[in-house]
């Protein structure tokens, strides 16, 4: 049995201590981090596991709890996420399975590609719009769709967060290079 993909496992180990039959065991992966391990031949299906997982059961931060409502519309979230090839843009999530990897803060700047003009549109479909970004991005938002974005777009939803300001793409880039030289992988 699979409680949740491992990117999704936050580490509480609430999952490890509930077990009736102690199928559950933590165990210290490479990169230094630990992830949870369940013996399928211990294992009795009772799923108490996931009645405790935190990350299944909505007591994430503020911007999951509203995402998820939002997508219960049929609405459109919009946050940063990593591509393939670690970077950072600006993405769009329409089922929660989507809304996975918008997630967790990353400290650089986030490329909006063209999505600006497609929430945009969005909008002007009548969907329900969220979106989730540094406050320059959001403020930027708002003076793209004009003055009277309150009232043109009340199905537009936006969160900024506290931010001191982001790292670079490129110094980010240059560090992995670095680090997969000094590594030779
Ligand atoms: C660049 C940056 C600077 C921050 N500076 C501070 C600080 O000075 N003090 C402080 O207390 N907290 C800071 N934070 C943390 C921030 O307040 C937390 O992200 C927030 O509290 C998490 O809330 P949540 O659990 O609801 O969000 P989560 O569910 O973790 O979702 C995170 C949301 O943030 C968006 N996001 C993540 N990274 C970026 C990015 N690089 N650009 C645009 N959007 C992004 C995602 O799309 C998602 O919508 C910073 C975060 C970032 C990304």
């Amino acid at each position: 049995m699979k409680i949740i993909e491992k990117a999704m496992c936050s580490g509480c180990r609430t999952c490890v201590y509930v077990c009736p039959v102690k199928a559950i065991s933590v165990e210290t992966y490479r990169d230094g981090f630990e992830h949870i391990v369940i013996d399928d031949k211990l294992c009795i299906q009772c799923e108490k596991c996931k009645s405790v997982c935190p990350m299944l059961n909505g007591n994430g931060g503020l911007f999951g709890i509203l995402a998820k409502e939002i997508i219960k519309n049929e609405g459109v979230i919009y946050g940063a996420a990593f591509n393939g090839n670690l970077k950072l843009k600006t993405t769009k999530a329409e089922t929660e399975e989507e809304l996975y990897p918008l997630f967790k803060s990353k400290y650089l700047l986030c490329d909006i590609d063209d999505k600006f003009r497609e929430i945009k549109k969005k909008l002007e479909h009548g969907k329900q719009v969220l979106y989730c970004s540094s406050p320059c991005q959001i403020a930027g938002l708002k003076l793209y769709l004009g003055k009277n974005v309150e009232k043109e777009y009340p199905n537009l939803f936006l969160i900024d967060f506290v931010c001191h300001g982001v790292g670079s793409q490129s110094l980010f880039d240059q560090s992995i290079e670095y680090t997969e030289k000094k590594k030779g992988d």
